[in-house]
């Protein structure tokens, strides 16, 4: 038996409560997530607009019909929001209040007027641009997740588009006052393609919030809070999965830190540690950089040479001693020593390779600290640093390295 007209918006109002029910439950699991409230509202809004237009539907009171597309706009502006929300964490509520209210006015002024049928065509009309604009919406931050937002994308389209064919039978009836609501084809898809796409749209814009949320729950159990680099856990998945050998790791540790945390205070050190993640962050182009623990922090370079490394880690050795750093018993400045080892298998032995590096950090700091040691034979790694300096790279950098 096909759903007579009355009974479809009935399932649309209900399908719409549910699917505020499951937003604002969302909402309510994780508050920072405001875009699920703006959808709440919106859909809640939407439902209840229908509601009332089913009212109108049966009485033709130009009070109820202007009553009920006003709900109904107000609803999908905050749609809009959600979407431009979700986005670009930003509530646009001028633009939600611009819609909302040109949008209701221009369709409510012909209903109070006694003009439904002029009112039922704008009507058909905002709902076209509204949802075509939050589908450009959702389409430009498509680069988040291509497959879901496309799809949405697409839904939104297809449903802003399902008003249009309503819009052309009217213009083509050409009537401004109509004894009933039209009854066509063009009405009975529409509100088909309306029902079907609200539950797409509701579940995988809840989707799409779960994927952000499990990214960046991710995101915060890889990341080293205080430096924003990758944790030990995080470099040894990283390694176990994405690394293959030969590759360089580097080991950097801060000269005396205990004195800086001792004369300057811990927030100074924390200051220092900010410093070198930042310093080591600009390195990423070289590989996978991590903070190990406390004031170690490691690089481990892919296909990375031992001289290679030895350059990088020298680099950043300096660039640490160049900075100063403020604190209430005057600016004081800090240094680092590094410890440098190669692994030539295709299958990184990374506890072996992280031995070899600790034990030349170890020779840097008994030689005085502020310096890169490297675990090699002492001979082989001058003689690949002298092909080195055959390369791009002159003598001085070479000079500068100080061997351990
Ligand atoms: P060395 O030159 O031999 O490496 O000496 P060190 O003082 O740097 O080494 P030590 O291992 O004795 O001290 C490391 C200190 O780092 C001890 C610890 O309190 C401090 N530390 C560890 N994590 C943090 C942190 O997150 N912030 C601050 N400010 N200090 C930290
Ligand atoms: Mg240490
Ligand atoms: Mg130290």
């Amino acid at each position: 038996m096909p759903l007579d007209y009355h009974s479809l918006l009935t399932a649309f109002t209900l399908s719409g409560c549910g699917l505020a029910t499951a937003f604002l439950v969302s909402w309510l699991v994780s508050q920072k997530e405001r875009f699920l409230m703006a959808w709440t509202i919106g859909v809640s809004l939407m439902a209840f607009g229908v509601l009332i237009y089913d009212g109108y539907v049966k009485t033709m009171s130009p009070l109820l019909g202007a009553a009920g597309y006003t709900v109904l706009l107000i609803g999908l502006a905050f749609v809009f929001g959600a979407g431009r929300e979700f986005r670009t964490q930003v509530l646009p509520w001028r633009s939600m209040v611009a819609m909302a209210v040109a949008s209701s006015a221009a369709v409510a002024t012909p209903m109070l007027a006694g003009y439904n049928g002029i009112a039922i065509l704008l009507l058909n009309l905002a709902a076209t641009v509204i949802l075509l604009v939050t589908a450009w919406d959702y389409w430009l931050g498509r680069a988040e997740a291509r497959l879901a937002i496309t799809l949405l994308t697409a839904l939104y389209v297809l449903t802003g588009l399902s008003f249009v064919p309503c819009a052309i039978l009217l213009l083509l009836d050409g009537r401004w006052i109509l004894p009933a609501i039209p009854s066509n084809w063009a009405e009975d898809l529409n509100i088909a393609i309306c029902l079907t796409t609200l539950a797409g749209i509701g579940a995988l814009s809840l989707a799409l919030n779960q994927a952000r949320l499990a990214r960046g729950h991710k995101h915060d159990a890889e990341t080293d809070p205080l430096t924003g680099l990758l944790n030990r856990r995080a470099l040894l998945d990283r390694i176990a999965s994405e690394v293959e050998g030969p590759a360089a790791l580097i080991i950097f540790d801060i000269d005396h830190f205990k004195r800086i945390n001792d004369i300057h205070g811990h927030l100074a050190g924390d200051d220092v540690l900010r410093a070198f993640g930042e310093i080591l962050i600009s390195c990423r182009a070289q590989g996978l950089a991590a903070r190990l623990g406390g004031e170690e922090f490691a690089l481990l370079m892919p296909r990375g040479s031992l001289v290679s490394a030895a350059i990088v880690a020298d680099s950043v050795r300096v660039r640490l001693g160049k900075r100063h750093f403020a604190a209430s018993a005057g600016s004081f400045g800090s240094t680092v020593s590094a410890g440098v080892a190669h692994a030539a298998d295709s299958v990184i032995d990374f506890d072996a390779l992280l031995q070899d590096a600790d034990k030349a950090l170890y020779a840097a700091k008994r030689n005085g600290r502020d310096r890169v040691a490297v675990s090699s034979d002492e001979e082989e790694f001058l003689a690949q640093m002298h092909v080195q300096s055959d390369g791009q790279r002159g003598p001085v950098d070479l000079v500068r390295l100080r061997i351990g």
